[in-house]
Formats: structure tokens, C-alpha cells, sequence
């Protein structure tokens, strides 16, 4: 499952950084996740917890704040909220459409004790 291995290197990434600043408990976890990212918030909720049992993450609060999607027009260089891929631009209609947020997958901030 996709949502799982994230949820599974997000935990190592957590663990690894606790460790290193000496703390044995992380406590809270921001994430950000695009629209785009095709990561569904509640899937990798229910998996976060699975994955941290046993690690220094197991009980932290987890935050995730999905973010909206935007692309911009590479052919007239409009920019505007995009939906999900192959869009076309709403100013021009071509289907030149770069995607500038939305696919970020990214832990935002951590709590540790
Ligand atoms: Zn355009």
C-alpha cells in the first residue's frame, strides 16, 4: 500500500531525528501533503499509527495540512488552481500545464521530547 511506506519512512525519519537530538519521545508531527501527492489523509493516518507502534513515534499527535494544487501556463502563463493533472489552461485552453504546488509530500515539523 502506498500509504503505508510513506507512513513508514516518515516514522523512520522522525525515530532517526529524536535520536539524534538525544530524545527518546516524539510527540508531534506536522506533514504536508499536495493534492496531487495522490496520498489520501486519513489512509496514511490510519497507517501512521500502525507504522510508529514500537518506535519513539508511537502516540504522537499527526498533523497533516493538504495543500492545494496550482500549475501555470506554459503557453500563456496563467496561473490558476488546478484540479488534478492533464488540465487544460482556463485562459487559453492548451494542454501546456506545468504543475507548481500540490505534489509536495513533506514532514513540516516535529515534536520531540
Ligand atoms: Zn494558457
Amino acid at each position: 500500500m502506498h500509504e503505508m511506506s510513506i507512513a513508514m519512512s516518515v516514522v523512520e525519519a522522525v525515530a532517526d531525528r529524536a535520536r539524534q537530538e538525544g530524545c527518546s519521545m516524539v510527540t508531534g508531527i506536522e506533514l504536508v501533503v499536495g493534492r496531487l501527492s495522490g496520498v489520501q489523509a486519513d489512509s496514511l493516518r490510519f497507517c501512521f499509527s500502525a507504522a510508529a507502534r514500537n518506535t519513539p513515534a508511537e502516540g504522537a499527535e499527526l498533523v497533516i495540512e493538504e495543500r492545494e494544487a496550482s500549475g501555470v501556463c506554459d503557453a500563456c502563463g496563467a496561473q490558476f488552481p488546478l484540479s488534478g493533472y492533464h488540465a487544460s489552461c482556463p485562459e487559453c485552453g492548451l494542454f501546456r500545464v506545468r504543475v507548481v504546488s500540490g505534489e509536495e509530500l513533506a514532514v513540516k515539523s516535529i515534536t520531540i521530547e
